[in-house]
């Protein structure tokens, strides 16, 4: 077999495009004016940003005044849920209705609130990685401030039903916050259609720098500073703008939602090749809906397997991935996604994240295809789990074959 470098970890991080990195490059060289200057230069780099947030602003269908820059998908989050509790907090209203499978850029600034004397409803998920509209119904409150519920789940790739769920808050007056970061450019938005009050949005995952950023917020709606000092972002983030960045996020989202049902067709076909193709391997699930899932996300658990000996394995053969533990925070704990879809923590240990976009090629697909069975087989023959499994279950053990 000859051996590729296949990337297959876009959930985790994209590619820099090349018309984002053209867009981008002389604002660190020859347009290197601070916005906030009177002089010619300055004004250049001013309107190169307000150019991009009216990029940004038409891709989600919202007004130019309603996008402001930050530096990524954390920072969006945390700005609307800190911000709209700290303001609905002075009005008595101290309840949060979120999800269980949020990133953590949501889980953990609702679980600090909470200290701070709000109550949280963490909706669970069905053992597709779903929620309803109806849940979110029945979890608002008089007092609840804020529902924030993520758009696509970054682990198993899930879509929720925004517009249902955007419908319901609108009728019960509660201002509604959605995590869009994995969804913007693999399922249309418009924040208007879907009574979206907030929507975080991260570049990097759309192919453009990494540390750049958006948060959506519905004119009308009051949202206090993130950052004191200058007069940046109309006042409420202070900070010599990241126009190299801020430049490369407008011309990126502009290219993500182009054509987006095009892009999908070609990903989706490949996304289940690679499903098809590894639930042939024996003890093996799909995480997630099979159908109402994002056009890329493959995740597939592997009983008997730890995953990061999978993601090592497959790294030496030029394969790159994640897996559900969340080894890079230090911590073997199984994901806490794997956990809410009712896997056992054994299985959820030994899960496979595949995120796929319109760059990978048919020939990745067979390259994956052809490694990763190599690769489980080889794990297993080596896992005393594996073999206790077989034993107990009365699985015949193909590995020893
Ligand atoms: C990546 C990601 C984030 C964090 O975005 P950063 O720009 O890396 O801070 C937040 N939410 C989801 C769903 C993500 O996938």
């Amino acid at each position: 077999m000859e051996k590729r470098v296949v990337y297959a970890d876009n959930s985790a991080t994209t590619r820099v495009s090349k018309r984002a990195l053209e867009a981008a490059l002389p604002h660190f060289t020859e347009e290197y004016g601070n916005a906030s200057s009177i002089y010619t230069l300055g004004m250049n780099a001013a309107k190169d940003v307000l150019a991009a947030r009216e990029q940004v602003a038409a891709a989600l269908g919202a007004k130019v005044s309603e996008i402001y820059f930050t530096a990524g998908g954390s920072e969006s989050d945390n700005w609307a849920i800190r911000g709209i509790a700290e303001v609905m907090a002075k009005k008595g209203k101290k309840h949060i209705v979120t999800t269980v499978f949020e990133h953590h850029a949501v889980l953990h600034t609702c679980q600090y609130l909470e200290k701070y004397g709000f109550e949280v409803t963490y909706l669970p998920v069905d053992e597709n990685g779903l929620i309803t509209a109806a849940q979110v119904a029945d979890a608002i409150r008089d007092d609840t401030a804020l529902v924030t519920i993520m758009f696509a789940n970054n682990e198993i790739g899930t879509i929720m039903p925004i517009a249902e769920i955007g419908a319901v808050c609108r009728e019960r007056k509660v201002i509604f916050h959605t995590d869009a970061v994995q969804a913007v450019g693999n399922v249309d938005i418009d924040v208007k259609a879907m009574n979206i009050d907030l929507l975080s949005l991260s570049g990097h995952k759309i192919h453009a720098p990494k540390g750049v950023g958006a948060l959506y917020v519905r004119s009308g709606i009051n949202i206090p500073n993130l950052i004191y000092g200058g007069a940046q972002e109309r006042n409420k983030r202070a900070g010599t703008e990241n126009v190299p960045g801020i430049v490369g996020l407008g011309v990126a989202i502009t290219d993500a939602v182009k054509d987006i049902e095009g892009k999908n067709k070609k990903v989706r076909a490949m996304r289940d090749r690679l499903i098809d193709g590894l639930l042939k391997i024996p003890q093996t699930r799909l995480n997630g809906d099979r159908e109402r899932r994002l056009a890329g996300n493959v995740n597939i658990s592997f009983r008997g397997i730890e995953g990061e000996s999978l993601l090592l394995m497959l790294d030496m053969y030029g394969i790159m991935a994640s897996s559900g533990s969340a080894c890079t925070s230090g911590s073997l704990d199984p994901s806490h996604v794997l956990l809410s879809i009712g896997l056992p923590h054994e299985t959820a240990h030994g899960s496979l994240r595949l995120s796929i976009n319109d760059e990978n090629t048919e020939e990745d697909v067979d390259y994956i295809l052809e490694v990763v069975p190599i690769v489980a087989k080889k794990l297993r023959s080596m896992s005393p789990l594996w073999e206790k499994i077989c034993r107990s279950e009365g699985i015949e053990d193909y590995t020893k074959d």
